[in-house]
């Protein structure tokens, strides 16, 4: 255990006393053994008390390169590759069933970690187990063409696994992306090492002993606990790693394609986003401010894809905003184990300092603060990382707050008087990752849709997902696809096959 002042340092609560029992094994997978990491240690907190739940011990640079030594080894001489897709696939179910049967256990640590609702986490696990059964299907159905002959040969395109992957994931949803990188990646023939967030690792490293239950081989799913600036070279320059899959902010996002770059690897990078979500004048008011405040404040904003610029036309601009504010008002701020919660707390104490800066800047910026703006005043939330769902009005969209990923419960509103000025507005970013349009009118969203640069747009609803849709970023919001069966090609390089047809030699050459 780590003495309060280690932990301070750490960016933890000064005093907390961590949980008597621990949540999860905490310890490395390496060589069918459990290894105690020794790179340092990092207390989690829980965001909603304060109080700390677990030290895990991270692991260091070395211990870091002796697992992917481990993956690669996995990856070449386990078998895995070589088994038939539908095997492959058994194995992702089992992986299924299990998180489906510890369901609760997996919602409660990752909101012990997050702080995220109850009903948020116990549906995220659900979707995770869905992932790993949507690509043990996936890989199964999934074809490799015979292409068109065009002389005496035949030809087959098939698809092989790369080695070893690289998953690196950010706090905001641990398990739906650790699953989204794992799952199709293993499909795929690959194995994979998993680097979780710092502040967020409880949850991986229960999947961890769930894959492990599984009886999946050895070394073909490792989790690595520990800090970027400690162990995240090691990862992304190992030899044997090829390919890097990284969720995560823009910054992190460019050094690791320069990274990859440099080793001619590939990467699938989604990455942060300014989503903007439009009200036209003849939307469906309900609807639309159900949902603007769900695509902004569930998971407390921090969502890459949270509808975080809200463009009302201007003629119902004031009335819409006005009512936005005293529904916005009117939400449940408190811990994630309350059923009637909608607002959990922010992840971290640093994370709610970093939210509370921004929005100062709005303030020196000349925003008008039309709610929230500050932690909440209750006592009994006031050991937490509370902030309280944020709007603010009166700035024009090249401000910073406009351009800028807040990553927490703040919406900033902006009138638009027609189409082209909001469509002008909207692509205004150098992101591209969602937007939401509110319109009855099918033309009209037929044509925003195509007129906005973005890789996902909601018509009538917004942040809805399926494991069987593609999902990109356009411009700095990412690069390649997650999901899907596109999400899957990412783990596979495609091999060209050609069968000499004739039985006679090539006359070439012969004078
Ligand atoms: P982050 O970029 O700080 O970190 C993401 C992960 O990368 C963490 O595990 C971190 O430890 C690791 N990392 C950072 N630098 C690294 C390096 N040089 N080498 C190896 N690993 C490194 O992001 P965050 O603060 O954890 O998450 C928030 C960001 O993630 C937001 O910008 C959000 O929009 C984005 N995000 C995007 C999506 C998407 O699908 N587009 C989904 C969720 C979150």
């Amino acid at each position: 255990m780590t003495t309060t002042t280690e932990r301070t340092s750490q960016g933890t609560a000064q005093g907390a006393q961590p949980l008597t029992a621990p949540l999860v094994t905490d310890a490395l997978r390496l060589g069918g053994d459990w290894v105690t990491g020794d790179g340092g240690s990092f207390t989690v907190t829980d965001p909603a008390t304060g109080q700390a739940v677990q030290t895990i011990h991270q692991i260091s640079a070395d211990q870091a390169t002796q697992a992917i030594d481990a993956a690669s080894e996995a990856f070449l001489y386990s078998g895995w590759k070589e088994l038939l897709p539908h095997e492959r696939g058994g194995y992702l179910r089992t992986i299924a069933d299990l998180m489906v049967d510890n369901l609760d256990r997996l919602a409660t640590i990752q909101t012990l970690n997050t702080g995220k609702t109850l009903s948020e986490t116990r549906k995220l696990v659900a979707s995770a187990a869905g992932t790993f059964r949507y690509y043990a299907s996936a890989v199964e159905s999934r074809e490799e063409p015979v292409t068109p002959r065009r002389g005496p040969w035949q030809t087959v395109s098939v698809l092989e696994p790369l080695g070893v992957v690289a998953a690196i994931t950010p706090w905001n949803s641990p398990v739906a992306s650790d699953a989204q990188k794992i799952a199709p990646a293993l499909a795929a023939g690959n194995a994979v090492v998993l680097k979780p967030a710092e502040w967020t690792p409880l949850v991986a490293m229960a999947l961890m002993e769930l894959v492990v239950e599984s009886g999946l081989p050895e070394g073909l799913v490792t989790v690595l606990p520990g800090k970027s600036s400690v162990i995240g070279d090691a990862i992304t320059g190992h030899p044997a790693v090829a390919k890097i899959s990284f969720t995560g902010g823009t910054s992190a996002g460019k050094l690791i394609a320069h990274q990859a770059a440099e080793r001619l690897i590939p990467t699938t990078l989604e990455l942060g986003g300014k989503s903007p979500t439009i009200v036209c004048e003849d939307a469906d008011i309900e609807q639309a401010l159900q949902g603007v405040l769900f695509g902004i404040f569930s998971s407390s904003g921090q969502s890459c894809i949270a509808g975080s610029r809200l463009f009302v036309h201007q003629s119902i601009y004031r009335d819409f905003v006005d009512e936005l504010v005293r529904r916005t008002r009117a939400l449940h701020i408190g811990p994630g184990v309350d059923p009637d919660t909608d607002v959990g707390p922010l992840v971290h104490r640093r994370h709610r300092e970093s939210v509370a800066w921004y929005v100062d800047r709005a303030r020196s910026e000349g925003g008008a603060i039309l709610c929230g703006g500050k932690a909440p005043d209750d006592p009994a939330l006031a050991a937490g990382t509370y902030y309280e769902p944020t709007v603010i009005e009166g700035l024009g969209n090249s401000s910073a707050t406009c351009q800028e990923e807040i990553f927490g419960p703040v919406l900033v509103c902006l009138p638009y008087e027609n189409d082209d000025d909001l469509i002008a507005q909207a692509n205004d970013t150098v992101y591209g990752l969602a937007v939401g349009i509110w319109t009855p009118d099918f033309l009209r969203a037929h044509r925003l849709a195509g007129a906005i640069d973005a890789g996902t747009v909601w018509i009538n609803t917004y942040k809805q997902f399926s494991i069987s849709t593609p999902f990109s970023g356009f411009k700095d919001s990412g690069l390649g696809v997650d999901k899907g069966m596109d999400g899957l090609a990412e783990y596979s390089k495609r091999k060209s096959l050609y069968w000499g047809l004739e039985s006679t030699p090539m006359t070439w050459g012969k004078h």
